[in-house]
């Protein structure tokens, strides 16, 4: 399989050690391009590296082809912590292959465009991983974090192992759309809510009573959380309950700079639909000079912030010059919430009862299985 990887520049490369083992560091990688923990880290890479261009992806700039599994242990190593609970991390694992094999066999045919809308007063839109046709995947949270192999320690191989070829597979046993999130922030998001007009009987819209550790005694709680999340995602895990303070007149800016929609001075805004999750879909913005309706769930977040809000999960209050955004959750909430899944595996539950709790109407299978 081939993944672009995004680097800030032109890449800088070395060889570790002696030349002839092919482990190759990339001084320059580019982490969370465009999100609040966007930074430039060290990796290392053992695929092979070639170097692309692509005026589409200008920030990729690297292609590397490895074999899948070796992917899925750089993944969760990326994703998660390595000393996450053990029955989470398989989970992950096998939730990481499912999306992966059915983005790479395609079988998620759906109209690309089923639910986009660009008119002169409606922005209806998202980004989906349709955009790549030259590598498989990408190295961001766009499709799933690949940080090269630096981090895969010992356990996160094993376990990446113990689960080797298994996915989900949906009622026709093809591999699951196996979408997740950081945290839903209570309640589990329909597809449609972030992207084309279509529902998958797995990816359905629940409570999640998992996430909420606003009861643990904080100590514990963020020893908990340093245990599952990756140092820069412990940073910024205000995840739960939120609260943003927004100048009105830089959703204005935002308006110009990132959709090119000139409405002169914003002067309020009116939710106009909420999925499951209370995440908003659409909300019309009122300005000096017109109005424009935005959706869906990620437009919104890129409208209310210079990078992106951690969800679009929020209740909004007016001051004359700002609106105070309180949410919850981080992320787009649809499929399996890290944290809860991962607080399951706390609490004694195993990966069956994570996957079957997040992907209801799914089966495990075995790619090796179907093969033989
Ligand atoms: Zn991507
Ligand atoms: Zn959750």
């Amino acid at each position: 399989m081939r993944v672009g990887i995004h680097t800030d520049g032109k890449p800088v490369l070395s060889y570790v050690g002696e030349e002839e083992k092919h482990v190759i560091c990339l001084h320059n990688q580019l982490i969370g391009g465009g999100f609040h923990w966007e930074k430039t880290i060290r990796t290392l890479h053992d695929g092979k590296i070639e170097s692309f261009s692509d005026s589409a992806t200008p920030t990729i700039t690297l292609v590397e082809t490895l074999p899948i599994e070796r992917y899925l242990e750089s993944v969760v190593s990326s994703e998660m912590n390595p000393e996450a609970p053990g029955e989470f991390l398989k989970a992950h694992a096998i939730v990481a292959r499912s999306w992966l094999l059915g983005k790479i066999m395609r079988c998620h045919g759906i109209d690309a465009d089923n639910g986009r809308i660009r008119k002169r007063d409606i922005i209806v839109d998202w980004t989906d991983t349709e955009a790549h046709d030259r590598f498989d995947v990408c190295s961001s949270d766009h499709c799933q974090r690949f940080e090269g192999i630096g981090d895969t320690d010992s356990r996160i191989k094993e376990i990446v192992k113990e689960t080797e070829g298994m996915f989900l597979a949906d009622k026709t046993g093809m591999p699951a759309d196996a979408r997740f999130s950081k945290c839903c922030g209570g309640h589990t998001e329909l597809f449609s809510t972030c992207w084309q007009n279509t529902d998958y009987q797995y990816l359905t819209a629940h409570e999640d009573p998992y996430c909420d550790l606003s009861q643990m005694d904080p100590d514990k709680r963020n020893a908990f959380l340093r245990t599952i999340l990756k140092d820069y995602d412990v940073e910024t895990a205000d995840y739960m309950d939120w609260k943003r303070t927004v100048m009105k007149k830089d959703v204005s800016r935002h308006l110009r700079e990132k959709f090119g929609i000139d409405i002169g001075d914003v002067t309020d805004v009116g939710i106009q639909k909420r999925g499951p999750s209370r995440r908003i879909i659409t909300i019309r913005i009122n300005g000096s000079k017109g109005s424009i309706v935005v959706g869906k769930e990620l437009m919104v977040r890129r409208l209310f912030s210079d990078s992106h809000l951690h969800s679009s999960a929020f209740k909004i209050e007016q001051t004359p010059e700002a609106f105070i955004l309180r949410g919850k959750g981080w992320g787009h909430g649809v499929g399996m919430c890290q944290i809860g899944a991962a607080n399951m595996a706390r609490l004694g539950h195993t990966c069956r009862d994570i996957l079957r709790f997040y992907y209801p109407n799914t089966s495990i299978r075995n790619i090796n299985d179907d093969n033989r």
